[in-house]
């Protein structure tokens, strides 16, 4: 198949979103197999409501088959006709849905679960996620970038959504000011058997020590 982000189909408003897909043997079966990206909320949380409205959908209007998530974090709806993607566009954003980035624009933001789940978090990462995707709504829609930009955050530098690797602006969340130091929780780890000398040959840019 030939495959492009934007400019061979898409939807009334948006340049991106769509991604045009078309077979190189026009006489099959399924000679345009287009995909939609939705863009992904905050952390990957979702509903059971949320995923049925999104399943009837796509089913009604496409081929059923998803990939959660693309690379850039967005769900993937695979494989709908060209005559289908306006309706199906239509209906999302009807439901509260929303496509995401493609081709050469800033692609959805992504970060991590966060403070939501996460004790290492040292910033709110859904929060940061949030204001980033709603300042570059126009960015995401409508391409105009030589080529893609991605934004991910991580709320500490474990880095689980490999902002370092495969983004752009990495934003990475760090410990400011002194370790806290609980002397009370020391004791009980030594009492109930923890070898404290071995946690501090462990730490590998040798930090901590006792
Ligand atoms: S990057 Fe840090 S804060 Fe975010 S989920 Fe991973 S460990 Fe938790």
């Amino acid at each position: 198949t030939h495959w492009k982000h934007g400019g061979i189909v898409g939807v009334r408003g948006y340049g991106a979103g769509v991604i045009g897909r078309y077979s190189d043997i026009p006489d099959t079966e399924a000679p345009d197999v287009h995909t939609l990206r939705v863009a992904q909320p905050a952390g990957w949380f979702y509903n059971t409501k949320y995923l049925r409205r999104l399943c009837d959908i796509w089913e009604k209007h496409g081929s059923g088959l998803t990939n959660f998530h693309g690379s850039t974090g967005d769900i993937i709806l695979m494989e709908a006709r060209t005559n289908e993607l306006q309706p199906c566009f239509d209906e999302l954003i009807e439901a509260g849905y929303d496509l995401g980035g493609s081709g050469g624009d800033m692609r959805t933001p992504s970060c991590c679960a966060g403070p939501a789940l996460c004790e290492w978090s040292c910033i709110d990462t859904l929060d940061l996620y949030h204001e980033l995707s709603m300042e570059f709504q126009d960015e995401i829609h409508r391409p105009r970038y030589p080529y893609k930009f991605k934004i991910k955050i991580s709320g500490c530098p474990n880095d689980c959504v490999a902002a370092i690797a495969r983004s752009d602006l990495a934003v990475v969340g760090t410990w400011r000011g002194p370790f806290n130091v609980y002397p009370n929780l020391i004791q009980d780890y030594e009492k109930t058997g923890t070898d404290l000398k071995d946690v501090c040959r462990k730490c590998p840019t040798a930090a901590i020590s006792y």
